[in-house]
């Protein structure tokens, strides 16, 4: 999602899919068709949705914390389950990275999905100890050339 205005009406869409228990209705599919959305913003769109009808949204809390992240499992280029954690308005993908640093209003598919999965519910709900909770930002065993 490319454009301030876009993400800004994207995120006041699915707020309001959200305070209607999650029932993405009428108004919602018109606000968004009416957004002409460029093509490239179409397809991260689906793949955002396709993302969510596969269940591969999880929304992590931590107790006692109560710290919450959520983990998008995704296909990353060869094909391997990649896990991607997103904050508020940060993903952990590469794409992410390399688009904000043009453009800080970027958001990639696994945000979209975050906030889609949320506003309909659509979430697998995980709970860990804090002390897992830190593994799963920065994992223990990546490998490391330092
Ligand atoms: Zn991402």
């Amino acid at each position: 999602m490319s454009n301030e205005v876009s993400a800004a009406i994207l995120r006041r869409v699915f707020d309001d899919v959200k305070s209607h228990g999650g029932t993405f209705g009428p108004e919602h599919a018109e606000v968004m068709m009416a957004m002409n959305h460029s093509e490239a913003d179409m397809l991260l769109l689906q793949a955002a949705v396709e993302l969510v009808e596969k269940h591969r949204v999880t929304k992590i809390s931590a107790e006692p914390s109560g710290r919450t992240l959520i983990r998008v499992a995704s296909p990353s280029r060869g094909g391997v389950n990649a896990m991607y954690i997103c904050l508020d308005h940060f993903c952990s993908c590469d794409s992410f990275l390399d688009n904000t640093v043009q453009n800080p209003f970027t958001m990639c598919k696994h945000m979209l999905a975050a906030m889609i999965a949320q506003a309909t519910m659509k979430l697998q709900v995980l709970t860990v100890p804090d002390s897992e909770f830190a593994n799963l930002l920065c994992p223990e065993d990546t490998p490391s050339n330092m």
